[in-house]
């Protein structure tokens, strides 16, 4: 499925799930800047990309972050359209030499092919755009935000998500994240573009809210896990119990991740 929608300042937004039944099993995104395609959606729903681009013009390729619902489809736009993906340089080599992913994921977005990125430079100025790239690691190791300076835009990939994180993955840093968080909140900010979902309203003040509450998971956690509470007490009292995406996952998401990760 992929549905695009143009905002009143010329953002497209394209929404992509792949489709079980007619129904959208998780929905992830992709932006159209300028001539500059943010993001590529996952392996299942490359070739709407594709035909949805058609007679388009697009300069550039930039990826937030190697997972497989952001970079998925960017093997399809590099065999026919030339678009070589460009992502943080400690994401080139998982893109090109592939990376685990487990079936309920290969199940959700399709089973990405190998590919050849490039390292994104600090600025990227093509396609009748100006983005800095602002390392924002934690979601992943090598994930970054793009920021437009002059308008105050900020894409931020999987840094937002949501303001109340519910599972943690397994390989997400919680202080990365937060450090990472301080970091995009500090950037004079007028609206903020979520992968997931979409432009968001009032999104630089959603994003502070994130910032507080998972600041606010933290600390609490921190103060339990000193008076000896158990792993698995911490998590329930301070995020909540586990939920079906726990056994779904097999654990790779879980609540009990967010204590996994101030322990590391
Ligand atoms: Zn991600």
């Amino acid at each position: 499925m992929l549905h695009a929608t143009t905002d009143p300042e010329g953002v497209v937004f394209l929404r992509l799930a792949r489709t079980v039944a007619g129904r959208p099993l998780y929905r992830g995104g992709a932006y159209l800047l300028g001539n500059v395609l943010l993001d590529c959606g996952p392996p299942a729903t490359a070739r709407e990309v594709l035909a949805w681009l058609g007679g388009r013009t697009v300069d550039a390729l930039l990826v937030t972050h190697h997972h497989e619902d952001h970079s998925g489809g960017a093997a399809l736009l590099l065999d026919r359209r030339g678009l070589a993906p460009h992502i943080h340089a400690s994401g080139v080599g998982l893109l090109a030499r592939g990376y685990p992913i487990q079936l309920y994921r290969r199940l959700v977005w399709g089973r990405p092919r190998h590919v050849e990125a490039r390292p994104l430079p600090p600025v990227v100025d093509t396609g009748g755009v100006r983005l800095e790239v602002v390392e924002t690691p934690g979601h992943s190791p090598d994930h970054v935000c793009f920021y437009d300076r002059s308008r105050g835009w900020l894409f931020t990939g999987d840094l937002f998500l949501g303001e109340r994180q519910r599972y943690l993955r397994e390989d997400e840093d919680l202080e990365q994240i937060i450090a990472s968080l301080r970091v995009a909140t500090a950037l004079p900010l007028e609206r903020v573009f979520c992968a997931h979902r979409g432009p968001l309203r009032e999104g630089p003040a959603a994003l502070r809210r994130r910032l507080d509450h998972l600041t606010s998971v933290r600390d609490q956690a921190r103060d339990l896990m000193a008076r000896g509470v158990p792993d698995a007490e911490v998590a329930r009292r301070v995020v909540g119990p586990e939920g079906p995406l726990t056994w779904i996952s097999g654990g790779r998401f879980s609540t009990l991740n967010f204590v996994k990760s101030l322990r590391r």
